[in-house]
Order: structure tokens, then sequence, then C-alpha cells
């Protein structure tokens, strides 16, 4: 595999961009590199339009940002499979629908279907739809069940779908019958003529001649459907689960839609993650430093694992329990836990054990607020 290229380089902008500039740069190069627009030879630009999605994916993410700022590529690839960035691993669709519109085309675009935008626009199959769901670091470990509502389209039982009162249909009156609009569309790089499908008649060229006033002639009707979707052990923010179908209605018989659920995983107070790694603080006091100990460890999604503190352990060293960390989606195991230490040191001592700790000093030769030692004694001790 040829090595990539930085990511501010593909993007052209520099180090110092702000989060404004790197999103301005993203859509004019994705606009430039759209399978759908593009100029140049189309496998070319997919592959750029691949490049600058990647680096757009990892630069629009603070976290993420930061890791590759601190470590290159190799801070980051662990968030793709194999390091090899697929569409899988977008989870800025929402920035690629404001830039196109469309969210299904670029789908589309990608991976294969073929022809023009507007030639697949004009089939009667349903659009992609995108819902967001929240859940905790806790549900993304376990894996959970979630019931969500969706709109559903069926077809209007008074017109059978036909979307006309009396089952007739005449020519559209806004396309007259030709099923086709032309959509003058402008963009940094010029005027675009594009052919579209007519709204009125959807690219059919017919339309009700009365219009069902049950659905008002669209021919369908709309309402709620629960779905329940199963998010698997080790979903990340951006996970991006397809439901095949559950998107908007095909018409005339035509496919529908599927509907993507993009994952968001809140942040947790005790733990953090990157990738499949466990980070979390546990506090030991300072004798339990020095003296070692064997202490517990509470595990996310429950349980406890005992750690051995070695004698003279000092306050921010890491342990790394393997294989302790987040399940891995669709793969048979599991990230590292990393435990750092922090140390207590107690507020508020006894006078016995002020006394031991003058004793713990004096042995050190140390001097402490409320010690003084004679001169003879007082060796420093660096
Ligand atoms: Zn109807
Ligand atoms: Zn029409």
């Amino acid at each position: 595999m040829p090595s990539k290229r930085d990511y501010y380089e593909v993007l052209g902008v520099p180090k110092t961009a702000t989060a404004d500039e790197i999103k301005k740069a993203y859509r004019k190069l994705a606009r430039q590199y759209h399978p759908d627009v593009t100029k140049e030879d189309p496998k070319v630009a997919e592959e750029k339009f691949k490049e600058v999605s990647e680096a757009y994916e990892i630069l629009a993410d603070e976290k993420k940002r930061q890791l590759y700022d601190q470590y290159g590529h190799a801070g980051v690839d662990s968030q793709f499979q194999n390091g090899n960035f697929t569409w899988n691993d977008f989870s800025h669709y929402g920035d690629i629908r404001d830039i196109f519109g469309d969210f299904g085309s670029i789908f589309d675009a990608i991976f294969g279907g073929g022809g023009s935008s507007a030639k697949r626009q004009q089939s009667q199959a349903g659009r992609d739809m995108r819902m967001d769901v929240e859940i905790t670091l806790e549900e993304a470990f376990s894996g959970v069940k979630r019931k969500i509502s969706i709109p559903k389209f069926e077809n209007c039982s008074s017109c059978n779908g036909t979307g006309s009162k009396d089952g007739k249909q005449v020519n559209c009156p806004d396309c007259k019958g030709t099923g086709q609009a032309r959509v003058v569309q402008n963009s940094g790089f010029g005027q675009f003529v594009s052919v579209v499908p007519c709204r009125k008649c959807r690219g059919t060229g017919r339309a009700p001649g009365s219009e069902c006033p049950e659905c008002d002639g669209n021919g369908r009707t709309q309402h709620t459907a629960q779905l329940e979707i199963e998010i698997a052990p080790g979903a990340d923010t951006g996970t991006r689960l397809r439901v095949p179908g559950a998107g908007e209605m095909g018409r005339a018989g035509a496919r529908n839609g599927d509907l993507y659920i993009v994952i968001h995983v809140r942040d947790d107070p005790t733990w953090d993650r990157n990738g499949a790694d466990l980070y979390r603080d546990v506090e030991i006091s300072f004798v339990q430093a020095a003296l070692g100990a064997d202490i517990e460890i509470p595990l996310l999604g429950g349980g406890k694992v005992n750690m051995d503190i070695p004698p003279g352990t000092q306050p921010g060293h890491t342990f790394r329990l393997k294989g302790s960390g987040m399940p891995v989606m669709n793969y048979n195991g599991r990230g590292d836990l990393y435990i750092r230490v922090k140390i207590s040191v107690p507020q508020k001592l006894s006078p016995e054990q002020k006394e031991l700790l003058y004793k713990f000093a004096e042995l050190e030769g140390e001097k402490t607020s409320f010690l003084k030692f004679p001169k003879k004694d007082r060796k420093r001790k660096r």
C-alpha cells in the first residue's frame, strides 16, 4: 500500500487551521471530486474523494485530530479496519448531505449503481434516511437493544397508492408528460445545467387526474413504526448500522431506501476510550504506593479484577491489563485496559500518625514543618 499523505496537505490547510477552515476546505474538495460532478477520470476522482474524506474524518474530530497531531498516521489508523479507511468509517454524512443535498446519492456513487445522478433519481427507489442514536459507554461495552420510532410510509388504502381519486392518470401538467425538469445550479466551478426528475410526478410523467383527498395525491400515507435495533458490543461514535429497506418507501414497486443508524457514545466521567482501549485513574494512598498493595479495580460492565501494586510505585505510573478493554465489534477480541495510578496524600492526621511520620522523616533526615533537627543530624539526602 502506498504511504498516506499528510492529512493537512490533503486538505490543503495549515496545521493551525480552525475547524471552520477545515470544513470549508473539505467542502470545496468534496465538490471537486464528487464522482457525480467531477471533470476528472472517475477512478482518480473516487480515490481523491476517499482521500479527502478520510482526512476530514480525522481532522474534523477534535480528539482524533489531537492523536494525529501527536502521533501522525500511526495514532489514528487504528480507527479504521486494518488501518484502511472505508465508507463504513465515515461519520460525517451530515456534511456530505449539506454539500450535495441528497444523502442517498453519495452511497450510490461510491458503492456502484452507475449512471448519472439524474438517471438514478429518476428511479422510483426510496431515499436513504439517517437517524442518530446516543448510547452510554456501558451500553457500548455490553451491547444494547434500542426501540426507535421511524416514519413509515404505506400505500394509501383509499386510492391503492395511485394518488388518484378515480384511479385515472393524465399527463403531468408541470412537465407536460416528459417527466423531466431542468435545473440550473451555480457553483464555484461555473454553472451546471442538470436534468432532474419532475417534482410533481417524480419523473413518471403521469399525475392523477383528480387528487385523492386521503393522501393529497401522494399515493402514500405516513405513520410511525417502532423498530428494535441491536447495537453490538464495541460500537463507537460514528459506527453505522444499516437497516435495509427501512428508509423512504419506493414508488410503484421500486425498492425502499435504507435506514442508516449512526451511533454516538456519550463521554463517561470515569472511563476514557480510544478505539478498543480503555483508560481510568485509580487512587491509592502514599503508603500503599510505598509498600505495595493488592487492590481491586472495578471493571466497566460490572465485576472486578485484582491488581498487584508493587512497592515503590510512582504517581502517574500506568499499568496495562491486556484484554480487559472494550470488545471489538464483529471480532472476537478485546482492547486493553490502562490503569493510571494517582496517589492521595492524607489531609488530616491523628497525633499517632503524625508521630510515625515524624519518625519516618527523622530516619530520612528530612526537614518537616514541626520538627527541627540538631545541626549535626541534618544530613541532606538528594
Ligand atoms: Zn390516496
Ligand atoms: Zn411531471
